[in-house]
């Protein structure tokens, strides 16, 4: 590969420290590109040779032995945990991020009855499964927030929320995401007092009391059950009468007498007394609104991807989930999606596990080519 192409690369894969904006080349010669942010103007030296570029990374953090991995994979829920155990089993020097308690969503669900093998297990307790197995392999794994990507050529760099910069030759991106709210006055307000977004965290506070949960996927539909055992009564607020979730969750709803369906409706207004929620204000398909009295109310109206780490490049999808082959390879070779953050016809933690076992089978491959000097580890067509 020619220094000029080389360089190209580099203008369009580094973004600014500071913005976050790709930054342009603002002067190259022969040995040192300088890229410059097109909005702070902060400049950023790229040496051209392959052997200056990697002691220009280590300086600028990190022995090479220590603080260069084969993979990196951001994020501890079913799909990143999968990834490590078949990383490991592939033998890669590989380090797992993850910020917070290992399993994500998983390990907030109550029931999971849909996990082959399990009849029914508590997420937490599945999640201490997947953790064990891959700790069972040697997984290293790192608490700590991982804040930036910055591809590269040889390495893909990962910046983390303490200033050190580890590398790898492959990374993979398991973020999950996070909740979607109404945007509803009082929502924000009363969260932590009355509005909810974890029925498994916060359903104890409100035993015996009547309850609100908006929302007609998966979600909404477990979290209404598993409510109903414990609230005085549980109104499940849909905007449309045929729901997403699955039929027997569907089944179990009606025949649960302290859950009652309003569909065609959307909450409007979320009230409170001063000490906490006291009513929602619900609109019906006529446009009529009425009060509804409900001490708490549980919104699940589906996820959003954490695509905060996502590179500048890596091609979408228009509902904001990266687009991969069928390897969860992204369109930055050597990146690798999966779980929620990728594009895909069902987000089921079966489905994050068998990206977690692809994406890492895929990505030992690639580490071999990269390490072979090749810069696209794709398969040809
Ligand atoms: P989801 O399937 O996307 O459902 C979101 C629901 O919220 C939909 O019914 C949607 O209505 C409704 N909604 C969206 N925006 C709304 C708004 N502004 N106001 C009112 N309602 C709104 O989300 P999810 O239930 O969180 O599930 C996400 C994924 O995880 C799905 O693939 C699901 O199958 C999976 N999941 C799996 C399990 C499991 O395996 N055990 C458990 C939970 C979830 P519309 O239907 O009208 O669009």
């Amino acid at each position: 590969m020619d220094s000029k192409k080389v360089s190209d690369i580099r203008a369009a894969c580094r973004r600014c420290n500071e913005c976050g904006i790709r930054t342009g080349v603002k002067s190259d010669d022969d040995d040192l590109c300088v890229l410059q942010c097109s909005i702070c103007g902060k400049e950023y030296p790229f040496y051209k040779s392959r052997q200056e570029d990697r002691a220009m990374k280590e300086k600028d953090n990190m022995p090479s032995a220590c603080n260069t991995y084969d993979v990196i994979i951001i994020g501890g829920g079913p799909g990143g945990l999968s990834a490590g155990i078949y990383a490991m089993r592939a033998a890669m020097k590989t380090i797992l991020i993850e910020k917070g308690a290992p399993g994500g969503q998983m390990a907030i669900n109550k029931g999971i009855e849909n996990y082959p093998g399990f009849i029914d297990i508590n997420g937490f307790e599945l999640s201490e499964r997947f953790l064990q197995h891959a700790k069972w392999y040697g997984l290293e794994i790192l608490q700590e927030e991982a804040i930036a990507i910055e591809p590269g050529i040889e390495f893909h760099s990962v910046r983390l929320a303490n200033g050190r910069t580890l590398n790898a030759y492959a990374i993979i991106l398991a973020p999950g995401g996070i909740s979607r709210t109404l945007g509803v006055p009082g929502e924000v307000e009363n969260l932590g007092r009355g509005v909810s977004y974890c029925a498994t965290c916060d359903g104890f506070f409100f035993a015996g009391k009547p309850v609100a949960v908006v929302g007609g996927g998966d979600t909404a539909l477990e979290e209404a059950i598993h409510l109903s055992k414990i609230a005085g009564e549980v109104h499940l607020i849909h905007r449309r009468k045929e729901f997403r979730a699955g039929r027997i969750l569907q089944q179990r709803i009606r025949r649960d007498p302290k859950i009652k369906v309003i569909s065609h409706a959307v909450v409007t207004n979320i009230i409170s007394d001063g000490n906490g929620v006291s009513s929602i204000i619900v609109k019906n398909g006529q446009g009529i609104e009425s009060e509804l009295h409900v001490e708490g109310i549980f919104i699940f109206v589906g996820f959003a991807p954490n695509r905060k780490l996502v590179p500048a490049g890596v091609k979408m999808s228009a509902g904001g989930f990266v687009l991969t082959d069928e390897t969860c390879e992204s369109s930055i070779s050597g990146i690798f999606a999966i779980g929620d953050l990728r594009a895909k016809f069902a987000n089921q933690i079966v489905v994050a596990a068998s990206d977690g076992c692809i994406s890492a089978l895929a990505a030992a491959r690639c580490v071999e080519m990269r390490k072979a000097g090749f810069t696209n580890c794709k398969l040809a067509a």
